[in-house]
This record gives structure tokens, C-alpha cells and sequence, in this order.
């Protein structure tokens, strides 16, 4: 079954799931309010379903081959992406004085979510676009902004990463492409960078690549890294379009899925030097990076999203049709529909509250990153540490709840589902590469452990805590959530032990290391069920009737999901010394 931009549920966690609601009757976000945030999301909707979804199976088919050193793109692929610029999509969140609607990341990271449902190979090219407008128009010099932005914003042309190279994955510090300065003020880049998704193709007529590489004399490690714009074509004062830049596309890797996204391997100064541009202080690439960085780490969290939602709405429409067995209490003699076995409703039902939970968590980060930008002083802050906090968790259980419930969604299936005709199989290839990307969810975890749980000593997660505690205040006494009040609470109270756990000063650095990913998931199914439950006791109050089971699913979370935290908290806090002893068969 192809897929539908589930609206109505989209529209439910933007505003109830992140304190949106509530802001828009104070007067905040007037920008959505006249029913534009319900057009907008319709509009979307309509064109993730029928432009975007239709081409999944063909960018999965025809992959992105190499012929005569020319990238050829998924047929459609060109008209597709085109067509969706000159939409304004690419538009929507980059900076007015550039053309863009400047409208709130909450949109956009819903809007990212259907088209990422609609094909994640697609999504993934105007996601680093939009990466590359963030970091330009922070860092950039106004010239570079004069002369880039507008067509980036427009989506006239695409923009790339460029961070990684053979030697240099999750550790930055290993490096070694080069920057030289040429004397007028641009740079001469040397080197090569693999894996760059989208680094070449004719979509647009131009690239704008963000690369990072080391000046001469740069400090060894991190310290000494830049960061430059490099165009694939030379961009003249007025905005034309000159010589072919000294930067090529050597080789597309073949992979496991997102076969319609190009995956090249660039190589910058072969014939000379590529001309660069320095974007931000000479040694503080990473910095400036990590301003695109941030946010492709929610973009890629909400693909997670957008492929369980895919997955499972394609295996529950296979499951209303196929036919087996006799389901409890069926009646006649034909078989029933697989759907009414307790077994494949319990994957149903588990693969839509991890993707109803996990949407929870990034539309949260997203709203907790436009508050940031809308406040000031101390709330400011803290609507950015609470954004900082998120973020992990957004990234890698988002990603982790995509590769699950496609893997549900094939066991659905049945035997059908390990073919690839059926279409099931590939949601699993696409979902796999989120969580190695934009930071393994192994980093991730560390992130939130290292650096996340200590900020503001303490009292980031602190807040966070108080919020979800009152999700437990507001379903306490209401028998339609079932045991919803008590569970969530008592998964609280292990994650605050856990907290506890790792912020102990005698804490082995090796030991809350070893935690760290137990710690993210035990997490994230606090705030996804607690964000879900809050969010559904508002909508009631707001007078939303609870459509489609909203209530049945929050119960279903603290009933069926949540347990899993008492087993999670003791595999950080009783774990480590057990992976410590057994970690010796991997040394013998
Ligand atoms: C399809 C695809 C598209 C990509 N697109 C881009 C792109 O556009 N631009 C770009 O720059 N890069 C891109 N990448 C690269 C991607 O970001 C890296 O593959 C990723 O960061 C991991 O680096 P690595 O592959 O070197 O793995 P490694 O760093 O070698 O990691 C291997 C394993 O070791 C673990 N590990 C590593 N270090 C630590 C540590 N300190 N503590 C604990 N565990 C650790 C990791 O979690 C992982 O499990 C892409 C990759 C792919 C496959």
C-alpha cells in the first residue's frame, strides 16, 4: 500500500506533545496560527504522497550510477526535486533576508518527516541543503552569504558535508585534508573525502560543498580544523556561473539501501587546488560545523520516524488483507485476516506506539530549538540545554525505533516479507544507515552521558524530569489510562537512580561509558511515553475527541513498553562490571 502523510497524527504531536499548543494560546508562533500550520502540513502532506512516495521503489531499483564521470540521478528524480523547490519547500525554514519563510524548525522537521516517508533516498539531499544555508548564514562572511544563500535557499542549488575521510570517521581529529591560502583571500583545497551523500549529480546546475580540512600550520587534533565553501562550479560577483572548480566525484559506492542518494567519493586538487572559501575563524571548522551538525542530528532522527511510520503503514495494510488461520473468536469457516492474531497486533501496535513515541521526542527537540531562538536571557538557555539534551535522544532512538519496526514490519509480512517485491524489505535497507550516520548512536549515547547530563549541573535533566513527572499528575486518577500514572512513575524513579548513578564522583569514566546506550534508550522511553501521555490529557482538555486511540496507545506504552526501563537501568548500574569481565574474550 502506498503511503499517506498521517496528518491528523502529525498535527496531534506538533501540538500537543511539545507545549505548542499552549504557546500559540498565549499569542506565540503567530506565524501558524489562521489555520497556516494545518494548511502547511496538508499542503505537505499532499505532496510527500503523491509526488514524493511514488519514486521510493525506483530510486531503490535504479540506484545512482556513474557513466562517463556523470552521476545519473533515479529517473523522475530531477523533475521530482525540482518540482518541490519551486514549491518553496526548500524554502520554508531558511532566512527571510535570503528569500526563505524563516518559519519555525517544528514545521520543518514535520514537513521532513513526510518526505523521508516518502522516499528517505530523496529526503536526505535537501536535508543537508538546509544544513549548509544554517552554517553559511552563521558563520559566513556577508559576501559569501551575498553571493550563496539565496540559491541555496531557493533550492537552485544543493549543498553537501564534507567531514569524513578514510582514516577519519567518528574521530575528527584524524583529518588530513589541506587548505592553503592563495593570497587574494580564497584557499586552496587538497584531499579526499568519501561517503559525501549527494557530492555530485546535475539535479542543480551548481554544489556548494562544506569541507573541512587543516590550514598549514594548524594545531594537531580538532583544534586545527577549518572550514571552507566549495563550489563545484566558480561563482562570479553578479551570480553567474564560471569555470568547473578542481573538485570530482571518483567513485559511488554500491550499498545497502538509500540506493537513490549518490554516495561519492570526492576528491578536491588534483589539477591545482580547488578554490575555497573560509567560512568562520581559521581553526574553529568544527564549531561552525557543528551548527549543521546539530541539526542534521534531529533531521536524521526524524527519518527514523518517517520510515517506522512507512513500514507500518504498509504492513497493517498487508495484514488487513492477507488471510491465515482462524483468530480467536473468529466465526464461519474462512480464514481470518492475519490482522485479528493476537501475535501480529501485538507488532502492529508495538511498531505505531514506538513511532507515535518517537515522534514525540523529535518534534519536542524541535520546538525546544525555536523556544531557544524566541526567548532570552536564562530561558533562552534553557530551552537550549533542553534542546542539547534531546538531541541525542531524538538521533539515535528515533533511528533505532525506524530499523526495529521495519524489521516488524517484515516479520508481518511473513515469507513475503523477505522479498523484495513486496516492498518491506527495503524500509529495513533505508532505515539501517541512520543510525551509523551523522554520529553513530554509539556516540550519541556518550554525548548524552558526557556532555548532555552534566549541563547546567544537573538541572537540565532536572526540568526535564519535572515535566514528565507531570505527565504522571495528569493521567493519576483516570481509570481510561489504565495503569499509565503508576508505571510512568516508577520508570522515573529508575531513571533519576540512573541519573544518580552516573553522576556519582567516584564514577569509573569506563563504567558510565559502558552504560551510556542502555542509559539513552531507558531515556527516551520515559520522555517518548510521558510527552504522548501529557500531550493526549491536553488534546482531551482541549476538546479533541481521541482519534484514532490515542489514550489505547499511551496505555499500551506504560503498560507493555516501559517495563523494559527496570531492565535497562540495571544494565547500566550492574552491567559494566559484567561487560568489563567478559570484554577478557575479546582480548584472548
Ligand atoms: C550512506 C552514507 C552516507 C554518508 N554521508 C556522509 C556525508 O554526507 N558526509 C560525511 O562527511 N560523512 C558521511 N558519511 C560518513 C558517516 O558519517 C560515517 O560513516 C560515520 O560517522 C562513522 O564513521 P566510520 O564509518 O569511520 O566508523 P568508525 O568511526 O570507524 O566507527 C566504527 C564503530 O566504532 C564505534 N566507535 C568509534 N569511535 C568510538 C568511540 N570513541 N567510542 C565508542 N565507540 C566508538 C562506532 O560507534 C562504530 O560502531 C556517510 C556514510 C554512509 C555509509
Amino acid at each position: 500500500m502506498p503511503y499517506r502523510a498521517p496528518e491528523a497524527d502529525i498535527l496531534f504531536a506538533m501540538r500537543h506533545a511539545t507545549g505548542l499548543a499552549r504557546a500559540m494560546a498565549d499569542g506565540g508562533f503567530a506565524e501558524l496560527a489562521d489555520g497556516t500550520l494545518e494548511a502547511v502540513i496538508t499542503e505537505a502532506g499532499r505532496f510527500a504522497t503523491e509526488r514524493v512516495a511514488p519514486l521510493l521503489r525506483v530510486g531503490d531499483t535504479a540506484h545512482t550510477p556513474r557513466v562517463d564521470g556523470r552521476v545519473v540521478m533515479p529517473p523522475g528524480w530531477t523533475e521530482l526535486y525540482r518540482d518541490w523547490a519551486a514549491a518553496g519547500w526548500n524554502a520554508l525554514s531558511g532566512p527571510a533576508e535570503q528569500g526563505g519563510q524563516e518559519l519555525p524548525t517544528l514545521l520543518s522537521i514535520a514537513t521532513l518527516e513526510m518526505w523521508n516517508s516518502g522516499s528517505m533516498a530523496f529526503a536526505i539531499g535537501p536535508t543537508l541543503t538546509i544544513g549548509a544555508v544554517e552554517a553559511i548564514s552563521r558563520h559566513g562572511s556577508e559576501e559569501l552569504k551575498g553571493v550563496y544563500l539565496p540559491k541555496l535557499v531557493s533550492g537552485e542549488w544543493m549543498g553537501t558535508m564534507n567531514l569524513t575521510e578514510p582514516q577519519a570517521g567518528s574521530d575528527l581529529a584524524a583529518l588530513e585534508a589541506r587548505a592553503e591560502p592563495a593570497g587574494d583571500g580564497s584557499f586552496r583545497i587538497f584531499g579526499q573525502k568519501i561517503f559525501i551523500t549527494y557530492g555530485d549529480h546535475e539535479m542543480t546546475d551548481n554544489i556548494v560543498h562544506l569541507v573541512l580540512a587543516r590550514l598549514p600550520d594548524a594545531p594537531a587534533g580538532t583544534r586545527g580544523i577549518s572550514l571552507f565553501l566549495v563550489p563545484k562550479f566558480l561563482v562570479a560577483a553578479d551570480g553567474s556561473l564560471g569555470a568547473r572548480n578542481d573538485v570530482v566525484c571518483t567513485g559511488i559506492e554500491a550499498k545497502l539501501g538509500i540506493h537513490g542518494s549518490p554516495t561519492c567519493t570526492m576528491v578536491y586538487g588534483e589539477a591545482g587546488g580547488a578554490v575555497g572559501f573560509l567560512i568562520g575563524e581559521a581553526n574553529k571548522g568544527l564549531a561552525c560545523m557543528f551548527t549543521m551538525m546539530n541539526n542534521a542530528r534531529l533531521a536524521v532522527g526524524i527519518q527514523g520516524v518517517a520510515i517506522a511510520e512507512a513500514a507500518m503503514q504498509h504492513a497493517h495494510a498487508y495484514a488487513l488483507e492477507r488471510r491465515q488461520g482462524r483468530a480467536p473468536g473468529a466465526t464461519g469457516k474462512a480464514m481470518s485476516p492475519i490482522v485479528a492474531h493476537p501475535d501480529v497486533r501485538r507488532m502492529l501496535v508495538t511498531g505505531k506506539a514506538l513511532t507515535a513515541a518517537a515522534r514525540a521526542i523529535c518534534y519536542a527537540c524541535a520546538f525546544a530549538i525555536d523556544m531557544s531562538r524566541r526567548t532570552e536571557g536564562e530561558a533562552a538557555v534553557a530551552w537550549a540545554n533542553r534542546a542539547s539534551l534531546i538531541t541525542p535522544l531524538a538521533k539515535a532512538f528515533s533511528t533505532d525505533v525506524g530499523i526495529d519496526v521495519a524489521n516488524l514490519g517484515i516479520q508481518v509480512f511473513g515469507g513475503m516479507g523477505f522479498i523484495e517485491q513486496s516492498g518491506a524489505p527495503q524500509f529495513l535497507r533505508d532505515a539501517r544507515i541512520a543510525a551509523i550516520y551523522e554520529g553513530t548512536n554509539g556516540i550519541q549515547a556518550i554525548d548524552l552521558v558526557t556532555r548532555k547530563l552534566p549541563l547546567a549541573g544537573g538541572g537540565a535533566i532536572a526540568e526535564l524530569v519535572a515535566d514528565w513527572r507531570g505527565a504522571v499528575a495528569a493521567t493519576a486518577g483516570r481509570p481510561e489510562f489504565g495503569e499509565t500514572s503508576e508505571r510512568l512513575a516508577r520508570a522515573i524513579d529508575d531513571l533519576e537512580a540512573t541519573v544518580a548513578w552516573f553522576a556519582a564522583p567516584d564514577r569509573d569514566p569506563g563504567e558510565a561509558l559502558a552504560g551510556a546506550t542502555p542509559f539513552l534508550r531507558l531515556a527516551s522511553l520515559v520522555a517518548g511515553t510521558a510527552w504522548l501521555a501529557a500531550g493526549t490529557v491536553e488534546a482531551l482538555a482541549d476538546g479533541e475527541v481521541d482519534a484514532p486511540g490515542r489514550i489505547a496507545l499511551v496505555r499500551f506504552l506504560a503498560e507493555n513498553l516501559i517495563g523494559e526501563v527496570a531492565v535497562l537501568k540495571d544494565r547500566v548500574v550492574v552491567g559494566a562490571a559484567s561487560l568489563a569481565a567478559a570484554a577478557a574474550v575479546l582480548d584472548a
